[in-house]
Parts: structure tokens; C-alpha cells; sequence
């Protein structure tokens, strides 16, 4: 299957070249030239989690992968469950977090570096030489942490990753700054806005690009939403184990750069049997406004307890406006929600007496729910990260302490070996090609 720009629609690629080139021409997203469609639903969720993931991928990466190649990368990238957990008889849970950081992304980003180390290999088999690759990437916290495991240890490709100084967690900046190896992170004196500025400048100095190799590792890329497509068919595949109607599924998603939410449409229009979004965003609330009065209208990003989701002009939107505009998806199958922090702690509040400890990225996701779902829908929502990676707030607002699981417990005793840096594009520059 090609790819397309959706702003230079004449921009065609394979899978390869599309993951290896994250962005098309004029900062334009790529996106499938058709969608597969699976009428055998049934026989799908039968299968296991690896095995159903592979057939719904290969569709999509055919022209450059072998189904065996491709079943290689799959075992390898979900090597940990996703767990549906019952909260009440109309509402679960899909825990996303059991990965090594603890959250979604880990789906995304081990499916992506998988993908393009096989291609690197590929091309250096095909030219006889080894290009030079690096992955540049700017966090404000849960994508550094994926995308540097994800990457850790892969020969020939080099990892490079920003971070503000000060404005992230200890654990947060424990679980990506103490791998070494082939993993570099810089910590940036300024905010995460500095820091996407430097990778941007970066991208647009075009002799720096080529001679580095640079590619970015974020939700723009399409092969981390293509992996994250395949945990909204293990849901239902679980719900239909356990017997419940799949006539009325609304899945809530937290949503931040709506990648996300931008694979659960790819799943529904693909035949999942799934009835609609529900599209959860803090305070940081520009796709509610705009659903309700069709303008687009970024205020600037608050910080908020979800801050994930403190994003004012998500990347992903034109790919959902696209799906939804040309008939991909139903148009009235999304509808969104702003939840404040009022409402977030108290519905974190509100879980834990159901027995449920939740952060509060899912805490938006359910109490949009529970605003919207209608009689009879059974409603599932994502828990897109551990509890334990927001301990401190987790803690203060449930007044009860949170334990450590082994993925944070281990890398908290490690040294930091980022190293300092002004925010300042010219020092990044000769620190790139040195
Ligand atoms: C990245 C992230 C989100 C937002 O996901 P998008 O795909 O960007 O909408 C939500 N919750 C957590 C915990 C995240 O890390």
C-alpha cells in the first residue's frame, strides 16, 4: 500500500519511506491510500494478540515487509498485555501501561523502532553502505521514556533527546536519561516550546538533516499509530470473551496530539465493530470548541494535572478531520469533551472508591464518559499511563501512597547522564555533527 501527503496529495510513498521520513512535503501528514477492510471480525478476535495484530498490519506494510519479517517485529514490539479491566457492568478500563515506561507509547514507539531498524538494515544490504540516522525528539516527559527504550541498544542509529530543565519529574527524567549507550539526552536550559523550537530549526537546516540523518520518533510518524490501532480490536476481543453485547462499544480517549484517537477511527473504519468516540481533552480544550462551533481557534497551552494532554494544537487533527470529512468514518462518530481539574480530581477521587486507582489522564477519559455515554452503551476508556508514573499527584489527591513498580524502581537509583545545554541552536547544531 502508498502513502499520501494530505497536503501535496501528488506525494506518494511506500511504508518504508514514509516511517523513515516521519513528515511529507510541506509539513504535510501521510496517510493510508486506502483502507483495508476485514469482513471475518469474528474469526480476528479469535486469534491471539500477536497473531491478529500481524494480519491487520500487513495490509499496510506489505509492499516492504514479508509476513514473517513483519510477525518478527510484532512479537518483538508487544511483548506485554493490554489489559481490559471491569470497573462497573458498563465501563472498563484498557490498561495501556504495562509496557517498560508505562504507557501507551510503548506500543507505538517499539513497533516504530522495530520497523526502522529493519529498514536501515535493508538499505545498507541494498547500497553496501551504512547511512548515518538519528532520531531527534523533544518530550515533555512519557514520549522520551518510550522512545529511548524503544530505541536502546539498536546498532547504527543514533538517539538524541531534549528535555526542559526542571519542568519534568525526577522519575520521569530517571526512566530516559540513565541508558547511555546509544541513547544522548540533553537537558535544556528552558521550557518544552524551546525545545521543539530546537528540533524544528534542526528539520529545517537542511546540510545539518542530511548529513545527520535526522528523523523524529512522534505520533506524526504513521507507524506508531498503525501499531496503536491493533489494542482497540484486543478490547473488543476481550469483551467478546467475556460474552458482552458489541452492538453499542464507545471507547473514551484521552486525548493530547490525538494519535490516539486517530487509531481508533482506523480501527472502526477498518470493521471494527465500534459505535463512537468520545474524544477527552483538559482544560487544553480546542477540538470541543471547534466540534461545537466549526472554529479553529488555539488558545494558549495550559498546564494542567494531565500533562500529557496540555496540547493547544494537536498534530494528528488533520488526519481525524480528513477521516471524518470524506466519509472514512461516520461524521457524527466523534464527539469531545473538556474536563477541568476540579472534575479530574474528584473523579479520581470517585474511582478509588470503586476500588480503582487511576492517574489523571484516565480520570479525564472516564469522567467524560460518564458525562456523555447514553443507556445501554458500554463505554470503555484508556488508562494511557501507570498510576505511579504521576505519584506525587496521585499521592496528594487520593492522600494514600502509591508503591513503585519495577520499571520505575530500577532506574531510580541510577545516575542522570544527560548533559546541560543552553537553549541555543547553534550549540545543538555542532553538538549533532560531532
Ligand atoms: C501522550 C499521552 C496522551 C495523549 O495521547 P495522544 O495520542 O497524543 O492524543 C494521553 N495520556 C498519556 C499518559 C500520554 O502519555
Amino acid at each position: 500500500m502508498k502513502f499520501y501527503n494530505l497536503k501535496e496529495n501528488e506525494e506518494q510513498v511506500s511504508y518504508a519511506q514514509a516511517v523513515k521520513q516521519g513528515l511529507g512535503k510541506n509539513q504535510g501528514l501521510f496517510f493510508p491510500k486506502s483502507m483495508p477492510k476485514f469482513d471475518n471480525i469474528e474469526e480476528l478476535l479469535a486469534l491471539p494478540l500477536v497473531e491478529r495484530s500481524v494480519k491487520i498490519l500487513h495490509p499496510f506494510v506489505e509492499e516492504d515487509l514479508t509476513e514473517f519479517e513483519l510477525t518478527a517485529i510484532v512479537t518483538d514490539a508487544f511483548n506485554f498485555p493490554a489489559v481490559l479491566q471491569p470497573i462497573s457492568n458498563e465501563r472498563a478500563i484498557l490498561e495501556l501501561f504495562h509496557g517498560p515506561t508505562l504507557a501507551f507509547k510503548d506500543f507505538g514507539a517499539r513497533f516504530m523502532a522495530k520497523c526502522l531498524q529493519a529498514f536501515v538494515a535493508k538499505d545498507a544490504k541494498t547500497t553496501g553502505q551504512q547511512k548515518p540516522l538519528t532520531i531527534l525528539t523533544a518530550t515533555s516527559g512519557d514520549t522520551g521514556a518510550a522512545v529511548a527504550h524503544a530505541f536502546h541498544g539498536i546498532d547504527n542509529i543514533r538517539v538524541v533527546i531534549m528535555y526542559p530543565k526542571g519542568k519534568i519529574s525526577l522519575l520521569q527524567e530517571k526512566m530516559f536519561t540513565t541508558l547511555g549507550g546509544n541513547i544522548e539526552t540533553l537537558c535544556v536550559e528552558g521550557d518544552f516550546d524551546d525545545c521543539q523550537a530546537l528540533v524544528k530549526n534542526s528539520f529545517n537546516d537542511k546540510e545539518l538533516a542530511t548529513t545527520v540523518g535526522l528523523n523524529s520518533a512522534n505520533s506524526i510518524n504513521i507507524s506508531r499509530l498503525l501499531a496503536q490501532i491493533c489494542y482497540y480490536f484486543e478490547a473488543v476481543a476481550q469483551l467478546s470473551r467475556a460474552k458482552k453485547d458489541l452492538g453499542d462499544i464507545v471507547f473514551s480517549v484521552p486525548s493530547g496530539n490525538f494519535g490516539n484517537l486517530t487509531a481508533g477511527l482506523f480501527a472502526k473504519a477498518m470493521g471494527l465493530p465500534i459505535k463512537r468516540f468520545i474524544a477527552a481533552t483538559n482544560l487544553n480544550d480546542t477540538v470541543p470548541r471547534y466540534l461545537e462551533t466549526g472554529e479553529w481557534s488555539p488558545n494558549n497551552t495550559v498546564a494542567t494535572i494531565s500533562n500529557a494532554m496540555d496540547v493547544s494544537n494537536p498534530n494528528n487533527w488533520p488526519r481525524v478531520e480528513h477521516m471524518l470529512q470524506s466519509g472514512i468514518v461516520e461524521v457524527d462518530c466523534v464527539t469531545s469533551v473538556s474536563i477541568d481539574e476540579e472534575q479530574t480530581q474528584s473523579t479520581m477521587i470517585g474511582l478509588s472508591k470503586l476500588g480503582y486507582i487511576s492517574e489523571p489522564h484516565a480520570a479525564v477519559a472516564y469522567k467524560a464518559l460518564q458525562y456523555s455515554a447514553k443507556e445501554g452503551e458500554l463505554g470503555v476508556f484508556l488508562g494511557t499511563a501507570h498510576p505511579a508514573k504521576f505519584k506525587d499527584v496521585v499521592e496528594s489527591i487520593l492522600g494514600q501512597p502509591i508503591g513503585l513498580p519495577k520499571e520505575l524502581a530500577d532506574c531510580a537509583g541510577e545516575p542522570i547522564l544527560s548533559q546541560e545545554m543552553r537553549s541555543d541552536f547553534s550549540q545543538l547544531r555542532t553538538y549533532l555533527l560531532k
